[in-house]
């Protein structure tokens, strides 16, 4: 724990190798007594888990809720609310990729507050106040890709429709993140690729979106740049073996790259999130992947809107030009075994006129640097079907 750094940006950040293990002391130091941890069914099986619920079991009352898996729904939340009111905890543990952090931040606003979970969604005009103190909320990722640790934000499916509602609040920020690399060691090549890809998107989507904010630009820059260096050499190292410091080093730089995803994306998304959003609604895609499937695609469509923006991502990379940016990304995806079309992933052709539905109703393309209408998604889609 000797190379621990501290920062507060957006919120209480110890970064670093071992992280995980300031878990008791941040607890103390918040005076709780009762964490509840909330983690993913895969997670919850992992020996460094129960060694973290053990570091903290001796000064609290500690129990643990693990009904979490694949694409959050609302039954999830729910359930973990319960588990929250049963455990009366002063404190949210959260421990996991994108889903268990959005189901833990879902479950610490409805543990205190009335309704249901999407009364609270985002922009709804007769939205229910979240007005309740909220659990000490602490965060610790297993993944490099959301970057959902320092977003204020869940995003929660309903179980019937599938459709994602957006629960946004302040509140839901963690109080400390706890960004432990190690802790993404053991993530199987093919989700540390997806997971990075979604860092990268979130990473040019942000940069390209519609304006001004060149704090965020300036952290996506440097963000892309970081998965150009290390997202490679992370699923190598996952998919081989090799050696550990280099592997942590890959590790480390991506999980930066996916914090900063994260931070960089308040400026705004665009079409490639609303593609993907809809595979995972119509057809239940990783999210990670269902950005990868897209990727190329919605570049070649936003090229020609901000040519200059891309001249400058194509900078950060080392390539040529804007087309040259986007063989980059094609040539990436390749190499990490995302190099996919909707065909080859077994989404089916009938499900393109659903998909342009839920894609063009999504919040995400209002921020895309080029206006997007439902033709040009339907020729999106089209597009990454394949030939
Ligand atoms: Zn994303």
């Amino acid at each position: 724990m000797t190379d621990i750094v501290r920062y507060s940006f957006p919120t209480a950040v110890r970064f670093g190798a071992g992280a995980r293990h300031m878990l008791p002391a941040v607890l103390s130091e918040a005076a709780v007594r009762r964490p509840l941890f909330v983690t993913d069914r895969g997670v919850a099986e992992l020996p460094w888990f129960a060694e973290l619920v053990a570091s903290v079991a001796g000064d609290h009352a500690t129990a643990t809720f693990s009904g979490v898996w694949g694409n959050p729904v609302v039954s999830q939340v729910d359930a973990g609310a319960v588990a929250a009111r049963t455990h009366d905890a002063d404190a949210i543990v959260a421990v996991g990729g994108g889903a268990a952090l959005d189901v833990a931040k879902a479950i610490a606003l409805m543990q205190r507050h009335p309704g249901h979970l999407f009364d609270y969604e985002d922009g709804k005009p007769d939205a229910r106040p979240v007005d309740q103190p909220l659990p000490y909320l602490v965060a610790l990722p297993t993944t490099a890709g959301t970057g959902s640790e320092v977003g204020r934000s869940a995003v929660v499916s309903d179980d019937a429709t599938h459709a994602k509602k957006i629960i946004f609040d302040p509140r839901l920020l963690a109080r400390v993140v706890l960004a432990d690399p190690e802790l993404t060691l053991g993530l199987p090549a093919a989700l540390t690729a997806a997971t990075g890809v979604d860092a990268l998107t979130h990473l040019v989507e942000a940069f390209l979106a519609r304006g001004h904010h060149p704090m965020c630009d300036g952290i996506a820059l440097e963000g892309v740049r970081l998965v150009a260096e290390h997202l490679e050499d992370a699923v190598r190292f996952a998919a081989e073996g090799g050696d550990p410091a280099a592997h942590l080093a890959a590790r480390t730089g991506m999980l930066d790259a996916s914090m900063m995803g994260a931070v960089a994306f308040q400026k705004g998304l665009g079409v490639n999130h609303s593609c993907a959003h809809a595979l995972s609604t119509v057809c239940d895609t990783h999210h990670g992947r269902a950005n990868a499937l897209m990727l190329p695609t919605c570049m070649r469509f936003n090229l020609s809107a901000v040519p200059e923006r891309f001249e400058r991502l194509a900078a950060t990379v080392g390539a040529a030009d804007g087309p040259g940016f986007i063989a980059w990304i094609e040539a990436l995806l390749e190499r990490v075994g995302l190099a996919v079309s909707l065909d080859a992933e077994g989404v089916p052709r009938a499900a393109l006129d659903r998909l342009v539905i839920v894609a063009l109703a999504d919040g995400c393309h209002p921020s895309n640097p080029r206006p997007v209408s439902a033709q040009d998604l339907r020729a999106l889609f089209t597009e990454a079907f394949g030939a």
